[in-house]
């Protein structure tokens, strides 16, 4: 097993130290919707919040994101929980908004291989997220992260999100061995993602456990106050309920792997 780096960010956080969980809603809908699940994934123990402003969607027609319009709430909604916060840049003209909002600035799946975003984010000084493609191999997901360190930024975060396969009755085949293979062969630490990577509500929390046991650091997942009301990505959102159930049953499966939960 190789060293896993850990990545320090704005709160004194350390990703790759203690397990952690970055939770939110998929997209900021509004100023309420991001309060009311910040304020509860708090409660629960989540260490970071994240929400989309800006969405890569596959429609031209589904909700885009707020875009700027969401940066007002972010901060407003990060002051008052004091929660660092990520969220995916899309661009790289958008690097230099994100720098007094975002702790981490998330790379999304369909930019894995956008090696400009991945070269100017070399320069962002803060840490990056990088999720791996859907359709990227493992040693390619490897070498975009080295875009990032070659570029002068060091703190990278490897995250799972699940691949295309040729298995439809999930939105994403959950791909454990990348997870183990990643602690393995390089000193990034590794967020898994069992939101993107099922697809499906229900299957969120069993791989999530699962994920923890294959050594990742922590875990990103989306929820919801309402999921069916969800301007994106509700099928796959947790509800507080779920979410709570989640957290109630993570430290009894770190336990056993000799891990804790990082303090809140
Ligand atoms: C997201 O985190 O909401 C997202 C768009 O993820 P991915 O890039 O993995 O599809
Ligand atoms: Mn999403």
């Amino acid at each position: 097993m190789m060293k896993t780096n850990t990545v320090k960010i704005s709160s004194g956080l350390e990703i790759g130290k203690d397990f952690v969980v970055m939770a939110g809603p998929c997209s900021i809908e509004s100023t309420d919707q991001f309060q009311e699940t910040a304020d509860f994934i708090k409660s629960k123990g989540a260490q970071i919040l994240r929400g989309g402003m800006f969405k890569l969607r596959t429609d031209p027609e589904s909700f885009q994101g707020l875009g700027q319009e969401a940066y007002s709430i972010a901060k407003e909604i990060k002051s008052s929980t004091n929660l660092p916060f990520i969220s995916e840049v899309t661009d790289p003209r958008q690097i230099s908004d994100f720098h007094d909002i975002v702790d981490v600035f998330q790379v999304g799946s369909r930019n894995m291989h956008n090696y400009a975003l991945l070269k100017e984010l070399g320069g962002a000084g803060k840490p990056v997220l990088l999720k791996r493609g859907f359709a990227g191999l493992i040693k390619e997901w490897l070498l975009s992260a080295e875009y990032v360190v070659k570029s002068g930024n060091e703190k990278v975060i490897l995250c799972e999100r699940g691949i295309r396969t040729f298995e439809t009755a999930t939105r994403n085949t959950f791909d454990i061995n990348a997870i183990a293979f990643a602690k393995k062969h390089s000193p990034f630490p590794v967020i898994a993602d069992p939101s993107h990577g099922t697809g499906a509500t229900d299957l969120v929390v069993p791989v999530a456990l699962a994920a923890a046991v294959a050594g990742a650091d922590g875990l990103m997942v989306e929820v919801h106050p309402n999921p069916e009301q969800a301007l994106s990505d509700g099928y796959q959102a947790l509800d507080f309920s779920q979410f709570e159930e989640l957290m109630t049953r993570l430290p009894t499966v770190l336990q056993a792997i000799d891990k804790a939960l990082a303090p809140s």
